[in-house]
Order: C-alpha cells, then structure tokens, then sequence
C-alpha cells in the first residue's frame, strides 16, 4: 500500500541517517526543519545514536507546542549485534580496522529495521544517508521515494563523481606528488595523487564509493545541506550536465534551537568557561581549532600544532576532544603556562558546543579538516578557515573553500588518510604562517573576511522565508504532496519513483 488514507494528512518522512555525528547532527537538523514546515518526521537509530541527537529533538520538539507543526519522534532500533563491546554504536568509538568491519557489517544489517518501518508506516519518502546504499533497493520495493542524503557539497558531490566516471589516477604518473585533473566540472580542479581515493590501493572504499554514487543516481533524487548561493556552478553542474535532481536546504544548522548541546549527550565541562573566555577577547582575535569528531593526531602532530598556536602570537581555543594521547606525551615546554596565563589560549576537553563558539564576535577564524558540517558552520557565522584535511570529502571541500570561494588559506597537508592512518607531521612554523595569514590586516587576509561576512549573509537568507533554500524545502514538499495524489488514483505504480 503506497497510497495514503487520509490525503489532508501531514507528509511523513522517515530520516535514516548514518551512525557518525556528522550525519546525524544534520540529519537532526534537516528534521527539525521540515518538521517547522508541518511535515511529520521520523528519525530510525539506534540506542546511543539516539541519544546524540535526542536534546537536539527535544529543543525542535519545545519550540513546535502550541503549533499545528507535529513532533519528530525517534524510532530507536536495537543495534546489530556483531560483536563490538556494548555502547560501540558509533564512528567515533572505532579504534581498529576489525572493529571497523564490524561496524559495517552492523550498518548492513539495519536493513531489517528499515525495511520493517516502510512496510508498516508507508511514509511518503525517506532521506537515508548516501552510505546506507541498499536503502534504494528497499524503498523501491516498497514503493516510497528515496531522497540520498550525501551529507556534503554539490561541489564534492560533483568531484566525486568525475572521479568515479574517469578514474583520472589510472593513467596519472606514479607519483604521489603528481597534480591530477578531475575533468568535466565547471572549474579547473586538481589535487595531489595523494589526496585522492586510489582504486588500486583501497579498492575496498572505492567500490563502496561506487555504490552509493548509483544507489542516488536511481533515487527519486538527493536533499543536499548547502544553498543555491554558495556553490550556482555546481548546482547546474548537478541538475542540467549530470542530470540529477536535488534540492538544497541549508545551511540546515541554522535551523537549530540547541545551539550549546547540539550533538552530544554531554556537554564539555569547559564549555561554560570557554563562552566567558571568549567574551573578554577583541572581536575577530581568535582562532577555533577543532577537528571534528573522527580524526586523531599523533602526538608529534599535537606538539606542532601547539608550537604553532604559539608561535602565531594569536589568540586560540582548542578543542582537544576527551580521548587521545596524554598530554605529558606531546605538550611542549612552556606549552602549560601559556594555557594556566589564560590571556591566549584556552582548551576544551570533551564536546565543545561548536555553533556558540563559531557564532562569537571573538572568533576570527577556524583551524579546521573541512568536515562539511564545520566548513557549512563557518560559512554561516562568516569565519574564514584554515584548511586541514585528511580524509573522505575533505580534500575536494577544501578547494572549495580556497579556490571557489576564496575564504580560506590551505596549510598544505597532502595525504589521504582515515583518523587511524598516521600523517605527515606539519610544522609548527606552517601552521602559525597560515593563521596569521588568515587573522591579520594584510590585504589577502582583508579580501577573505570580507568574502566570509559576505556568503555568511548570503547563507542566512536562504533559510528565511522565500530564500532559497526554504523554496527548496517547499517544492520538495509540493512534489511529494503531488505524488501521493497520483499513487492514490492510480496514476504511478508503487515501484515507479514518480518522476
Ligand atoms: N561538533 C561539535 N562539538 C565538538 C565537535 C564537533 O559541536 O566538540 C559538531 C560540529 O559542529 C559539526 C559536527 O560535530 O556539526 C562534526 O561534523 P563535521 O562534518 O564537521 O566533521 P566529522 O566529525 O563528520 O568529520
């Protein structure tokens, strides 16, 4: 059954986001968004995924009393058992290649829980995350459009797929310093040999690239967190060259009401002090560095990187995440009294609230791995970046942030590798050279803090009502309002998308 009883009943979305924070944090936030919009919405995780998200949907679900809005309510499934130590749910929690497999072979088997939902709530679509592949085939036999949620840029999205049609590194020299073009895209983009997925050496991640590459190219289309504004080439690219059908709702952040405990089950105990430290700063004199939630540095790396922060002469909060090696392993001299003076640096350990911190008048720019999530986050509150990838999407959202858009200045790392993979180690004097680039008054560093107030305001009217990416939302909506309809007389068959 496709077809819904009650044809003046709210659309109902399921939301399936894949088990790492930055896609459920987005996920959350795409929920809460649409939810404002009167649809009914469902996000299905598991137990701890739940509770990352859960204050997140409490907040969304506070502002929506009193409305005609319906609450997002969380369907919590049990997670697989594969062997992992109980609570080991989640991409942060993986500390070995055996325990990542395993994580995978979890993630496969969602595909009970997420095929029972379709069949007994026949939602009228489902944005699942572009990794849970499989999930085109399941909604096609259920007959509910799906919506790949790839959780990055247009501008990724686009390199990805030139990478994958081409396979430029087949016939690109051998050498992993060698510059290899991504051909058919709207700019001339190149990146090292090294910082790109190579076929022959991870065909594991290659084929799984593949696969979700497809499974979103025979959706009903993809729902991108990212705004008509920010990236025009690329959405033209998308639609009209690549032909895929997408619709741009973000930044999805911005429609958030948890902005101190989005994204954690617990806050840092730092956090309150952070936000004071922060208050008795100049306005633009600080640098946030943070890395997400996947990527661990070694030790050599984490005493550059200190020596770096001081060596700026800049103002700095670091957040250095709960786990990681001891400090006694890699603070170097000096590196403590400057933390105890407390007029340069502060530091948090644990979850820093993120959004509160990029949205000070302190800040004035971000040390950060081009998580999509951050560099969406930065370009909203219109703090210029310091780019530091390492993996996934990383190295192409990095172009986009140096080249496209110009705000940001690229520190220079040139290996591809996951959170697990040791790194070259970047210099302290690198690292200090690029902050003062980004925070100072030279010309170059005027024209990118410019560039980011600019797009900052760009990003939030395209959230406001008639902006852009609200009238995404909205069309989104009025497609599958439409398409109920036809399913109900008759007009589309379950199985066909609708398109
Ligand atoms: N985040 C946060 N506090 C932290 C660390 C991360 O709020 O201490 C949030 C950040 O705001 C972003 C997400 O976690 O929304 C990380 O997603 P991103 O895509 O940037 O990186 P990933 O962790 O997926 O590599």
């Amino acid at each position: 059954m496709a077809a819904k009883d009650e044809q003046h009943s709210p659309l109902h979305i399921l939301f399936f986001p894949f088990l790492a924070h930055g896609h459920l944090i987005p996920i959350a936030d795409m929920a809460a968004l649409f939810a404002s919009r009167g649809v009914r919405c469902t996000i299905l995780t598991t137990p701890v995924n739940a509770a990352i998200i859960r204050s997140a949907v409490d907040r969304a679900n506070d502002a929506s009393l009193g409305t005609d809005c319906p609450a997002i309510d969380i369907s919590v499934v049990p997670f697989p058992d594969v062997g992992l130590p109980p609570g080991v749910e989640n991409g942060t929690a993986l500390t070995s290649p055996g325990d990542r497999l395993k994580f995978f072979q979890a993630a496969e088997q969602l595909r009970e829980p997420f095929d029972r939902f379709l069949a007994d709530h026949h939602p009228d679509a489902v944005v699942s995350d572009s990794f849970f592949h499989w999930s085109a085939d399941s909604a096609a036999e259920h007959g509910v459009p799906r919506l790949g949620f790839l959780g990055s840029s247009l501008f990724a999205g686009s390199c990805s797929d030139s990478m994958l049609r081409n396979n430029p590194l087949e016939t690109a020299p051998d050498d992993p310093d060698a510059m290899v073009s991504l051909p058919g895209l709207p700019h001339r983009v190149q990146l090292r040999r090294s910082q790109m997925v190579d076929p022959v050496k991870r065909p594991d991640l290659w084929e799984l690239h593949q696969r979700v590459n497809a499974a979103d190219q025979k959706s009903f289309g993809e729902v991108l967190n990212s705004f008509h504004e920010l990236e025009p080439d690329y959405v033209e690219h998308y639609q009209t060259t690549l032909g895929r059908r997408a619709w741009l709702v973000g930044p999805v952040a911005l429609a958030n009401m948890d902005m101190a405990g989005r994204g954690a089950s617990a806050l840092s105990p730092d956090a309150d002090s952070c936000m004071r430290w922060l208050d008795a700063k100049q306005p633009g004199s600080v640098v946030y560095v943070s890395f997400g939630t996947l990527i661990s540095f070694s030790p050599a790396e984490l005493r550059e990187l200190a020596r770096g922060l001081d060596l700026s002469g800049k103002n700095f909060v670091w957040v250095v995440g709960r786990a990681g090696p001891d400090s006694s392993e890699w603070m170097p001299e000096g590196f403590a009294d400057l933390i105890a003076r407390g007029d340069r640096g502060f530091i948090v350990r644990g979850w820093a609230p993120q959004m509160l911190i990029l949205n000070h008048p302190a800040l004035g720019g971000f040390i950060t791995h081009c998580g999509w999530n951050s560099t969406l986050e930065s370009v909203s509150a219109g703090v210029p970046m310091v780019t530091w990838p390492r993996f996934a999407d990383q190295f192409n959202n990095e172009k986009l942030i140096v080249e496209v858009l110009k705000v940001g200045v690229s520190i220079g790392t040139k290996d591809f590798g996951s959170g697990i993979e040791t790194h070259e180690v970047i210099r302290g004097e690198v690292i200090a050279e690029s902050i003062q680039r980004l925070i100072g008054n030279g010309e170059e560093s005027n024209a990118i803090q410019k560039k980011a107030k600019d797009l900052s305001v760009e990003a939030r009217r395209a959230v406001e009502n008639g902006g852009s990416s609200y009238n995404d939302v909205g069309r989104l909506m009025d497609e599958l309002m439409a398409r109920r309809s036809r399913v109900k007389v008759g007009e589309d068959k379950p199985t066909n998308y609708g398109i």
